[in-house]
């Protein structure tokens, strides 16, 4: 019997695995599918490397708030070979790494459960006094559309191995990776339209943010809100989709459709039910929000196979902390909760820290708004990259940051200032004790936490 079997060789299990080993050496570490993960091979890096391209593309011609006038010529021809490049790159030095891993602690295949302490890979049997269950999560697709329109209908797993951008893309989804993808899409020139069940975008749930954030992204993209396709056709030119907006019939034909309106985990693959015929319904799984153990079970489950925050950072931290938990097996010894951070990597960036608006709106804390005006602020100004805003929630009593969210240009170094800040237990004092270097994108925290401040000496 091994002491602990990991299922899954993604962030979290790899984590997990390179933490079980300070432990033990009687482990087992078994992945279905590529070893590179999927943050390094279809999501978190390539996605960033395609946005690059697009932002860099998209300033060179948008140059005008700088006092310049250029006419530039773009040859995108190159990007996708570029983005494979660097996906490749990426993805070469995790294989690497799991390379050097001793051949008796890793297998290919799929896992599946015999019942709770056993398990089957490629006909053998296994058991182990823990597991841990890392194996993530797969786009959703709607089969009965891919059997009509094959390759023209793709997944954010597949857009990575387009041979060339396309000429157009429907993208059906108004989350963080259908914004991220349509965003860098129109900017490198694909004629892109998004199509979306409601109103909105990403991820902010501060009311005026989230107006903010479709207002402003509305003004660049080609969004169809409340909106989605009623049918899809496959003809020679691609896909023909009809919709009805504002009453009218319309029809496009794009080269692809990208379905991004979420993911699926893939628990489902493990036949949990083999442990107990309730687990068929993931909705029963029952898993401790802090340890990540399931009830009554020495299996953990980690990373985006079961969470509501499906992020790189708190999937490899789950993974660690589920390790150490095994083999501590005291819940006192459990690392802490990361205090939330979530970042949405769209032109103006969305961020979220600690508690967010809908969060605080539904607890007991009485708490004030900091708001800071990124259309006002200095350095946003100078960059040509004044829009959007921030808000910074203060605890009334305890004048402690609760929490933030962000629509604006650089949002994702403003939100791991506070995400610190709020982690060390800061006050709003503490924090306007702090050096604020001008003429800085950070000096709006600075306009937040005093417009926070002046509504607590008045309360
Ligand atoms: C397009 C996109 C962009 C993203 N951008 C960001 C970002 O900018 N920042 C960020 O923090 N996060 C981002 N993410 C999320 C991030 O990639 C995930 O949170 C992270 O990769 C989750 O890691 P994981 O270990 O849970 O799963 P994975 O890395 O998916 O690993 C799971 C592994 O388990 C294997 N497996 C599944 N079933 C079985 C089985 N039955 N037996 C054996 N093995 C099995 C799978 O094949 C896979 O190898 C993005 C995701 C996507 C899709």
């Amino acid at each position: 019997m091994y002491d602990v079997i990991i299922i899954g060789a993604g962030t979290a299990g790899i984590a997990a695995y390179k933490e079980a080993l300070k432990h033990t050496n009687n482990l087992l570490i078994i992945n279905d599918g590529p070893w590179d993960t999927t943050c390094a091979r279809v999501g978190c890096m390539p996605s960033k490397v395609l946005i690059s391209s697009a932002n860099r593309a998209h300033e060179m011609q948008n140059l005008n708030g700088l006092g310049i006038r250029a006419k530039v010529e773009m040859d995108t021809s190159q990007v996708m070979q570029h983005v494979q490049q660097l996906r490749d790159r990426f993805t070469r030095a995790t294989l690497k790494d799991v390379d050097l891993w001793p051949s008796e602690h890793k297998i290919s295949g799929r896992a599946e459960f015999i019942n709770h302490n056993t398990i089957q890979v490629n006909g053998t049997h296994y058991q182990a006094k823990y597991f841990i269950l890392a194996v993530g999560s797969t786009p959703v697709i709607d089969e009965t559309l891919k059997d009509k329109l094959g390759e023209n209908l793709i997944s954010s797993d597949d857009i990575f191995e387009l041979k060339q951008l396309p000429q157009s893309l429907a993208v059906i989804g108004s989350g963080v990776i259908a914004i991220e993808l349509a965003q860098a899409m129109h900017r490198l020139g694909v004629q892109t339209d998004i199509f979306a069940r409601s109103r909105k975008v990403g991820t902010l749930t501060s009311s005026h943010l989230q107006t903010q954030a479709q207002e402003i992204l509305s003004q660049e993209l080609n969004f169809h809100f409340e909106t989605l396709p009623q049918s899809y056709k496959k003809t020679a030119k691609g896909v023909e989709i009809t919709f009805v907006e504002n009453s009218q019939n319309h029809t496009l034909t794009v080269d692809y459709v990208l379905f991004a309106t979420g993911r699926k985990s893939l628990l489902t693959t493990l036949k949990l039910e083999n442990i107990d015929p309730q687990y068929s319904d993931l909705k029963n799984i029952k898993i401790d929000p802090l340890t990540k153990q399931m009830k009554d079970l020495t299996i953990y489950i980690v990373g985006d196979a079961h969470t509501t925050t499906p992020i790189q950072h708190e999937a490899a931290y789950a993974g660690r902390s589920a390790i150490q938990h095994c083999f501590k097996q005291s819940s006192a010894d459990v690392l802490s909760p990361l205090t939330p951070i979530g970042i949405v990597f769209s032109s103006p960036q969305m961020a979220s820290v600690g508690q967010n608006t809908k969060q605080l709106e539904v607890s007991d804390i009485a708490f004030v708004t900091g708001f800071a005006d990124y259309t006002k602020q200095g350095r946003a100004i100078v960059n040509a990259q004044n829009q959007g805003a921030i808000e910074i929630y203060i605890d009334i009593k305890t004048r402690k940051i609760l929490g933030a969210e962000f629509f604006t240009y650089a949002a994702e170094h403003l939100a791991h200032l506070l995400a610190w800040l709020i982690d060390e237990g800061a006050s709003v004092d503490d924090a306007l004790e702090k050096p604020f270097y001008h003429p800085t994108i950070e000096e709006g925290l600075r306009t937040a936490l005093k417009h926070a401040r002046r509504q607590l000496s008045l309360s």
